[in-house]
């Protein structure tokens, strides 16, 4: 298997023996080190991260969360990479009750989503993000135009290292396949759920169901007025 330090070795061993002669090779084989180890980085944060939820070494946050203006933040923040591929991305999220949690590590569950719609929705597509608040649960749904996954694969997107395409290779395809569960165990930690539906051809829809409600007194981390 070509992992990133493979490429990393092969690309410095061609910068070092000559064999990438002009400095044409050069910046190739430099541009290949830069983005491997980049991606190095990415699986090494992602494995530590679940390690450390495994262990129960990670501490959640306890306080209000406004899903609201989270939402708004995490599609803010991935609206550049939208952009670059004219994928139109759609906040119709309001009017949702305050929960509790760990606003940063729900930040993270919903980037990863996001990011996976943007990954493999087409040129042109739609991202949707719609909330639903029903008693005493949360949902929030992000929707794409993508190919959708094959009914037989959709149970086990949310496996470590699972990847549907595996023949796929280079740009911005090359993540580490642990996004999802990472992003299950931190919805699990919650008290909530974290689901996908799709049907081949008709794009994706994950779901994130939360408890909603404020934070017991005792436990809450009360915002500045
Ligand atoms: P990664 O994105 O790093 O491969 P994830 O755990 O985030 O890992 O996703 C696992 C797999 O689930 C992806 O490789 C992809 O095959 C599939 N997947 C995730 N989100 C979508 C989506 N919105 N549309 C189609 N396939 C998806």
């Amino acid at each position: 298997m070509q992992t990133p330090l493979t490429s990393i070795q092969g690309f410095a061993q061609a910068i070092l023996d000559g064999t990438a002669s002009d400095s044409q090779a050069q910046q190739h084989a430099a541009s290949v080190i830069h983005e491997e180890s980049g991606r190095l980085t990415r699986l090494v944060d992602d494995l530590l991260d679940l390690a450390r939820l495994d262990a129960g070494q990670v501490t959640f946050a306890h306080a209000e969360v406004d899903l609201n203006a989270l939402v708004a933040r995490v599609i803010d923040r991935l609206s550049l990479r939208a952009g670059e591929k004219s994928i139109q991305l759609e906040n119709g999220v309001r009017g949702l009750p305050a929960i509790t949690g760990d606003g940063d590590r729900l930040a993270q569950v919903l980037t990863n989503l996001i990011d996976n719609a943007i990954k493999h929705t087409p040129v042109g597509g739609r991202v949707t993000i719609r909330g639903e608040g029903r008693g005493d649960q949360v949902r929030v749904h992000v929707e794409d135009s993508g190919p959708g996954i094959p009914p037989d694969e959709l149970p086990r997107i949310f496996e470590r290292f699972y990847q549907v395409d595996k023949a796929r290779r280079g740009g911005e395809g090359r993540g580490s396949g642990l996004g999802l569960a990472i992003s299950r165990e931190i919805v699990q930690a919650h008290g909530g759920r974290l689901e996908a539906a799709s049907a081949p051809g008709q794009g994706s829809r994950f779901t994130v169901t939360l408890p909603a409600g404020l934070p017991s007194d005792s436990t809450l981390s009360r915002r500045k007025p």
